[in-house]
Order: C-alpha cells, then structure tokens, then sequence
C-alpha cells in the first residue's frame, strides 16, 4: 500500500501516519520529493490501516496488491482442478457442460432431461428447486421433493447434480442431495450464505453478482475458501449494463481477466447471459473458443411451456445442435473411447449401410466438383468482371432444391447444404475473376 501525502502536509501530519502504521505493527518506508512526500506499507495485513485516507494529511491511498489472496494466482500458481462425482472440472482438461432445465418442474421432465442431455455428452445435470427470480410474483420452484427428483435422476442417469442454495439453513439439506452448491448472482453479496457454502463438503459454483466487478466477485470466491472450501467454481453469467437488446451484457472479456489473477475453475453461463435462445449458441462456442472449463446451458423438454427461463432455454435438438458444433470446432473432444469389446463391433446391417453411405459420399464429393468446374466455365465465358452474378437465378436454384428430391432432410436442411454448395460455386468464380483483373494465374 502507498500512502501519498498532500503537498499541504506539514512534518507533523507525515509523523501521525508514520506512528499509525507502526502502531499496526506493519513498516513505513517514507520518502519525501521535493513536492510531497509519499509512504510504502509493508506487512502481511496492509488492511489494518485501510482507514489511514481519513488522517489529516493524506491525499491519496493506493493498494497495490490484490485484496484477495487465497483465491489469487500469485497465492497459488498452479490452476485449480475442482472435481465433481469423478468429473474434472479446471486446468485445461476438458469442456465440462454442466445442462439441465431452469426449475426442476416435474420428476418426468427431470428424468427426460438428465437423459437426453446426458446422451448428448453433458457431464452435468442443473436443475433450481428454490429459484431467486427477478420478479417474486413468479414460480419459485418446488423446494425439497425437487431435490430429492434431482438426487434420483442422478442415479438413474450417472450424472452428478447441482441446484441453487439460496439460504444459509439449507446448506445441509443439499449436501445431502446434491454434488455442487450454486450460488446465484443475486447472492453472491450474501456473506451468511458465502460462510455457510464455505463449510459445506461439497464444491460450490459461485456466479457472478449481476453488479459485481471481477474484483468484488473474487473476494465473495475468497470468503468461501477462508471458510474452509477449497472447491470454488467461478460462473461467468452477464452483467447489468445500458444495453437492453439482450438479458444481460455476458462478459466474456471476464474469463481472461481471471485467468490471470485466479487459479479457479471458471464456467460461462449464455443462457441467463444472452436470455434469448438463439444467441446462446453463439455464445457458447465464444465462451468455450475464450477457454472457458465449462459451459452451463438451460435445456427444455418444451420451452414455450417452461415455468422459468423458457425464451432462453434450448430445445433437446437445439442443444445436440450445440454440441454437434462445439465437437466440429474441437471445443469439446470426444471422451476416449471405452476398450472394443466384442459387443460394441457393429453389426452386420450397419456396416453395410456404412459402405454405402461411403460410396454415396464419394459421387457426391465428385458432384460437387463438377458443378463448381461448369461454374468456372460460366465465369470464364462471361469473361472480364462487372457482370455480376445472377442472384435472381440463385434464388430459384434454392427454391427448387429446397423441394427436389424426397428424403428426411427437411426444406430447411435442403436449403442451408445447396447454399454451401452456391457459396463454395461462387468463391471459385469470384477467384477467377480476380485472377484475370489482376492478370495472373488462378490462385
Ligand atoms: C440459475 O442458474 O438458475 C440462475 C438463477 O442463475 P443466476 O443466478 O445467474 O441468475
Ligand atoms: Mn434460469
């Protein structure tokens, strides 16, 4: 700490501060300039002196450690692996992600759920049975049977469970069970709750106060650990700004900044981020591309008839959508496969159908291939640039794709692959046609 005097200061006001922080048992470094004079802190506990800006004098009090320790990189270097029911969670291992519906609503819609999300590759089942709401007049959840709904699921399923605690007395009901504590954003100041979650046995996941800055949030983290848990999960879930376009503004900038001041696990939550369903699966891949360990996802058997939190929870295809696109990106890495056993060779059918499906694969690579050559043979006949591409003709082509054919895709599918194809048809064109502008071979 640097306790700068005012230039005003008189030998007398520098003496008074220098007593007070040898009074605390801490050392002062002064050193007087020509203008003003300032003084260093030193000790293990700079805090005893926090008041000192009060004392006659003193212009300016700067910190310059963190006010957190146990919770900082400089405490503890090496990253923090927190890990739930045989899941790590933490120090690069894997994309952990943690799904499940808003309200645990019924113990079928739970079960369905925790299946289908399990299927899917979640590690994680979520589920509120006591929801803090924005508005009180809305469901508040169904309390202790949720629990117990969830404890079961868990069984069935495998997966381990987490549910928000949102009062100090029930710490013990939801050690027994649940895996991880959750402490939602409108707690993240409740210290009752943060010394209460510090003594439970169970890793908490701590979310980031909807007004809180990084700072204030890693001291909450380090409340809980200075209680006794040392398995603190940070959750990145949106903050309050002006814009009003989405629930919340998701901080993703957040996950960096922590990453070089806190050795914990840190999870990005889209769903209350964005509260909007189609913006959580874009920022779901940023938050995993930023380097979040896990992703926290609201999932829906039905979410027009959710009782909270349906505008932004996905649909059981939406998020196997998701995690399709989280596999194709090499965000999340298929778990190593179990040993062959001699159950798990296909049977016969499937590998032929396998084959055939390779064969179909290689006509249509081929396909592809020889409409982009008639494609270029179009550019170079039309020759020069400036003609432009017939987007008129584009359309139709969609149009008629989009129903030719009979199959499974739906018009939509048919729609999305036949622009692929236009796109990739049209970068060769665009390709050759810069290569005559500029009068060169084609790249
Ligand atoms: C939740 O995850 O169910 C929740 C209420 O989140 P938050 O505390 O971030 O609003
Ligand atoms: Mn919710």
């Amino acid at each position: 700490m640097i306790v700068v005097m005012s230039p005003m200061a008189t030998k007398g006001d520098v003496h008074a501060v220098r007593r007070t922080i040898e009074g605390h048992g801490l050392q002062a470094f002064v050193s007087s300039g020509q203008e003003r004079t300032v003084i260093g802190v030193v000790g293990s506990d700079v805090d005893r002196v926090a008041n000192i800006g009060s004392l006659p004098g003193v212009e300016q009090v700067i910190r310059v450690t963190n006010p957190y320790k146990l919770a900082s990189v400089e405490h503890h270097p090496e990253r923090t692996r927190v890990t739930v029911g045989g899941v790590p969670i933490g120090l690069g291992d894997e994309l952990v992600v943690v799904a499940g519906p808003c309200s645990v609503e019924s113990a079928e819609m739970l079960r369905d759920t925790a299946r289908w999300v399990g299927h899917e590759g979640a590690r994680l089942l979520r589920g509120g049975a006591y929801k803090p709401r924005t508005s009180p007049y809305t469901f508040q959840g169904l309390g202790e049977p949720a629990l117990e709904m969830l404890a079961a699921a868990r069984a069935e399923t495998g997966l381990p469970v987490i549910s928000e605690v949102t009062d100090a007395a029930d710490v013990e009901l939801f050690d027994r069970h649940v895996d991880v504590l959750q402490v939602g954003s409108r707690n993240m100041h409740n210290f009752v709750l943060l010394r209460a979650v510090g003594q439970s046995s169970h890793p908490v996941l701590l979310k980031r106060g909807f007004g809180a800055t990084i700072e204030e949030w890693l001291m909450a983290a380090e409340y809980i650990l200075s209680s006794g848990n040392s398995n603190v999960i940070l959750c990145e879930r949106g903050i309050r700004t002006f814009e009003t376009a989405t629930r919340n503004t998701l901080d993703l900038s957040a996950v960096p900044v922590l990453r070089g001041k806190t050795h914990l696990p840190i999870m990005v939550d889209p769903s209350h981020g964005t509260g909007q369903r189609d913006l959580v699966g874009p920022m779901a891949l940023a938050g995993a591309a930023v380097g979040a360990d896990g992703l926290l996802i609201e999932v829906h058997p039905d979410p027009p008839s959710a009782m909270s939190d349906g505008e932004q929870s996905l649909s059981f295809a939406e998020f196997g959508a998701l995690m399709d696109e989280l596999r194709r990106m090499q965000l999340l890495r298929e778990r190593p496969a179990p040993a062959a056993r001699p159950a798990d060779v296909p049977p016969a059918p499937i590998g032929d159908l396998r084959g055939r499906i390779d064969e179909v694969d290689a006509t249509l690579a081929s396909l592809v291939q020889q409409r982009a050559a008639l494609a270029l043979e179009v550019e170079r006949a039309r020759g020069g640039i400036g003609h432009g591409h017939d987007v008129r003709r584009e359309r139709e082509l969609l149009e008629r794709a989009a129903h030719e054919g009979s199959g499974p895709l739906s018009a939509d599918e048919m729609t999305q692959i036949f622009g692929a194809v236009l796109r990739a048809s049209r970068a060769v064109q665009r390709r050759e046609a810069e290569a005559a502008l500029l009068h060169r071979q084609p790249a």
